[in-house]
């Protein structure tokens, strides 16, 4: 079983969804944690608190790259290290390109890609003082493939595959890796909206949610926030310190089609 006592990891977006199901995996496994997100922040902290662990939070825009700098700093003088740092936060919007607001495509860029680049910059030094890290991003599916109505949020998750290859070879002969994780449909409040706008367009709410699936998932179910946990735990072991650059898909054979 993989061991976290005395690491600390970082997790963006994780007052909710993915975000809070890797905090909690990170947290059972021993790790302290910094939380970052807006919503439900009070319940996530005490949620991801019941494992035991030292758990902090910070409010960063991560479309705000002085606010993200704050975070990195926030973390390292409540723990004094960044060990482990999970770049989870991303929005999504859905419009064809003509159609697609210019300002929603910054938000996107700036938030699923922008902010990977300023948190690795900014915790990568400490690592490398440490001599371990692991930075995991969580791509998508949409970082391997595309689908309609999707500029943005495709055009983000393949540049955050290319930001992943790029520090894993930059850190390929120390004991830090970088890898990202391609989630096909997770039941999350960002896949809750698709299907609300769905249903509201033909009226049938459980048959939205199927649709959904058997459009682009082959297993026909979600993965879960659970799963995604035990994914980047596994990539925070000793085991995986060979895993280096991979874009690993966990989609219900999404990407195989
Ligand atoms: P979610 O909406 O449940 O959670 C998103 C989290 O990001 C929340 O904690 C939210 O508060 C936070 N967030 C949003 N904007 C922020 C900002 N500007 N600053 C700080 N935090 C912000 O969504 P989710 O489905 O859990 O998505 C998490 C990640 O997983 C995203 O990067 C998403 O692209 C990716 N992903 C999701 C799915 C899916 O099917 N749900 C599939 C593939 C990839």
């Amino acid at each position: 079983m993989t061991t976290l006592n005395g690491k600390t990891a970082l997790v963006t977006g994780s007052t909710s969804g993915i975000g809070l199901g890797i905090a909690h995996s990170l947290a059972a496994a021993g790790a302290n944690l910094v939380l970052n997100g807006f919503g439900e922040v009070a319940q996530a902290l005490e949620a991801v608190r019941r494992h035991g662990g030292e758990v902090r939070y910070h409010p960063a825009d991560m479309s705000r790259p002085e606010q993200i700098a704050e975070l990195v700093a926030f973390a390292e003088s409540e723990f004094g290290t960044v060990d482990i740092l999970v770049n989870n936060a991303g929005i999504q919007h859905v419009a064809p390109v003509e159609e697609f607001p210019p300002e929603r495509w910054d938000s996107i860029l700036a938030i699923n890609l922008s902010s990977a680049f300023h948190t690795t910059r900014q915790a990568l030094p400490g690592m490398r003082r440490r001599g371990w890290g692991r930075i995991v991003n969580i791509a998508s599916v949409h970082g391997l493939v595309g689908s309609e109505q999707k500029s943005a949020y495709v055009a983000a998750k393949h540049g955050l595959l290319g930001l992943t290859k790029v520090v894993a070879l930059e850190t390929a002969q120390t004991a830090i890796t970088c890898n990202a994780v391609c989630p096909g449909w997770v039941l999350t409040p960002l896949v809750q909206q698709q299907i609300d706008a769905r249903a509201r367009a033909s009226g049938d709410a459980a048959g939205a949610r199927r649709e959904l699936l058997a459009e682009k998932q082959p297993s026909l179910e979600f993965v879960t926030p659970q799963q995604l946990g035990e994914l980047v735990l596994f990539l925070c072991s000793e085991a995986a310190s060979q895993v280096r650059g991979a874009a690993w898909n966990m989609d219900g054979g999404w990407a195989a089609q």
